[in-house]
C-alpha cells in the first residue's frame, strides 16, 4: 500500500505557511501501517493540480488531496478531482442542513457559494466535518487509485482525520488484520543517528514497520504490526523490540505516546515518593515550569529557586561566595553547591541545578552553550555534568532542562 499526499495552496508553495497538514497525515497513515512514498505541493491552480493528480494516481494506491474545499473561487480541489475521475459532484444532505442552520443561527443569508462546501464526489463516501462546513470525501476504486479529499484548515483536517478517516481506512484496508503498535521513547540520541543505527530495519521491515518522530529533543519510534490476532502482533513486536534494544537500548527511557520525558520522570518520583527542588541560573525557571506541566507534581515539588546573579545564589540558597570566587559561576563546583544548597534549604530528597552560558555571547571566558548540571540525591555523592550545546540561547535552555530530567532518571 503506497500513499501520496498532495497539498493544495499557493501559500504553502511560497513558504508563507508550513505544510503541517502533510506531516500530520503522513504520521496518521504510518500509524495505520500505510507508507507515504511521495508528497507534492501545488498552488491554487486547476491545470497544475490536474497534472499532480495524474502523476499521483499512476504511482500510488491512495492519493490524499488536502486544501481548497472552501466556498471561494480559488477553492477548486473537488471540482478538479471530480472532473479528473469523470464523476459529478453531489450535495450531501446532512452538510447542507448544517450549513443552513449555521446561517440561520447567525442571522445571515446563505449564498450559493456556501452550498459548494456540501458537495462530494458521486460514488464517494462523504466525510463530515466536526469543526467546519466543508465535507471531505473518500473514493474507493477497484483496480485504480483511491482518493481522499480533506479540508485545509488544520483544525478541521485533524478532527476529520481522527473521527472519520481513520475508521474508514481501517475498514477498507485492514478488514482482516488487527493492527497493533508500540511506541518506544528515546533521549540522548538524535533522530538521524537513531535512524542510521536502524537503517536496515527501517528500510527492509514491512511487518512490523518502524517509523521515527522527533520532538523537543526526544525521539520516538513507533513499531506497527498487522496480523490475524493481537497475540501474533505482540509476538512480532517483542521480537523487533529486542533487535532495536540491542542497538539503541542505552537511550531508551520509556514507552507510549503520552509519556514524554518530563512525565516519566515526575511519575516515577511520585511513585517513589521522592521530593525534588531546583536552583536555576541559565534556565531561569524553565525546569520548574516544565515539571509544573505534569498533573500531581505538587506531591513531590515544594518549590525552588531562580538564582540568576551570583548574589542570588549566595543570598537565596547560601552558595558560598568563596566557591563562586574561586571557580566562577559556570563551574562544576558552583553547580554542585547550588544543587546541594537548594536541597538543604527545602529539605528535599533531590536537588538539581543549572548553571551555564545560554548565549549567544560567551561568559567568564566560556563559550555559549557550556552548561553544568548538578544533582544532589539523598545518600549519594553530589555529581555535576558538563554539556556543550550550541550558541542558540533558547535551544540551550531547553536542552539543559531535558538533560537535567534525563540525569534524574539515570
Ligand atoms: P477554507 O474554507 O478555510 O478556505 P479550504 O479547505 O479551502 O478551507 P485552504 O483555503 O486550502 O482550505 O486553507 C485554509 C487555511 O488552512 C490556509 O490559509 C492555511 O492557514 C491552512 N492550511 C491550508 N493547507 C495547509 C497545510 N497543508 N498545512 C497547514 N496549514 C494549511
Ligand atoms: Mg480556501
Amino acid at each position: 500500500m503506497q500513499a501520496e499526499i498532495i497539498a493544495v495552496g499557493t501559500e504553502i508553495l511560497l513558504g508563507q505557511i508550513d505544510n503541517t497538514n502533510a506531516s500530520y497525515v503522513a504520521r496518521g497513515l504510518a500509524d495505520l501501517g500505510i507508507s507515504v512514498f511521495h508528497q507534492q505541493v501545488v498552488g491554487d491552480n486547476g491545470p497544475r493540480l490536474d497534472d499532480a493528480v495524474s502523476l499521483a494516481e499512476q504511482r500510488s494506491d491512495l492519493v490524499v488531496v488536502m486544501g481548497g474545499l472552501g466556498p471561494t473561487k480559488d477553492d477548486l480541489t473537488k471540482q478538479i478531482v471530480a472532473r479528473h475521475l469523470d464523476r459529478t459532484l453531489v450535495e450531501d444532505e446532512i452538510a447542507i442542513k448544517k450549513i443552513k442552520l449555521h446561517y440561520q443561527q447567525s442571522d445571515r443569508l446563505m449564498g450559493d457559494s456556501d452550498r459548494l462546501q456540501a458537495l462530494y464526489i458521486s460514488g464517494g463516501h462523504p466525510l463530515s466535518n466536526p469543526t467546519g462546513m466543508a465535507v471531505g470525501d473518500f473514493i474507493h476504486q477497484e483496480n485504480w487509485a483511491d482518493f481522499l479529499v480533506l479540508p485545509g484548515p488544520p483544525r478541521e483536517l485533524m478532527a476529520m482525520f481522527s473521527s472519520e478517516v481513520v475508521p474508514l481506512l481501517k475498514q477498507t484496508y485492514l478488514q482482516l488484520d488487527h493492527l497493533t503498535s508500540r511506541v518506544l521513547r528515546f533521549f540522548g540520541i538524535g533522530e538521524a543517528a537513531l535512524a542510521r543505527k536502524l537503517d536496515d530495519l527501517i528500510s527492509e521491515q514491512t511487518n512490523p514497520t518502524l517509523a521515527t518522530y522527533a520532538k523537543d529533543a526526544e525521539v520516538t519510534l513507533r513499531l506497527t504490526a498487522s496480523g490475524p490476532s493481537i497475540q501474533t502482533n505482540e509476538a512480532r513486536l517483542d521480537e523487533l523490540e529486542q533487535q532495536v534494544k540491542a542497538r539503541v537500548g542505552d537511550f531508551l527511557y520509556g514507552y507510549g505516546d503520552d509519556n514524554s520525558l518530563v512525565e516519566v520522570v515526575i511519575k516515577r518520583l511520585i511513585k517513589a515518593n521522592l521530593t525534588l527542588t531546583a536552583a536555576e541560573s541559565l534556565t531561569a525557571g524553565l525546569f520548574q515550569s516544565t515539571i509544573g506541566e505534569v498533573p500531581g507534581v505538587s506531591a513531590i515539588f515544594p518549590g525552588g529557586f531562580v538564582t540568576y546573579a551570583a548574589a542570588a545564589k549566595t543570598q537565596l540558597i547560601g552558595v558560598p561566595q568563596a566557591t563562586i570566587a574561586a571557580h566562577g559561576v559556570v563551574s562544576e563546583a558552583t553547580a554542585k553547591a547550588m544543587a546541594q544548597q537548594a536541597r538543604h534549604v527545602l529539605k528535599t530528597d533531590i536537588g538539581i541545578s543549572f548553571t551555564g552560558v545560554a548565549g549567544p555571547e560567551a561568559l567568564e571566558g566560556q563559550p555559549a552553550g557550556t552548561v553544568w548540571i548538578g544533582l544532589s540525591m539523598l545518600n549519594q555523592p553530589v555529581i555535576a555534568r558538563e554539556f556543550h550545546f550550541s550558541d542558540d540561547r533558547q535551544l540551550n535552555r531547553r536542552r539543559a532542562v531535558m538533560n537535567g530530567l534525563n540525569l534524574i532518571l539515570r
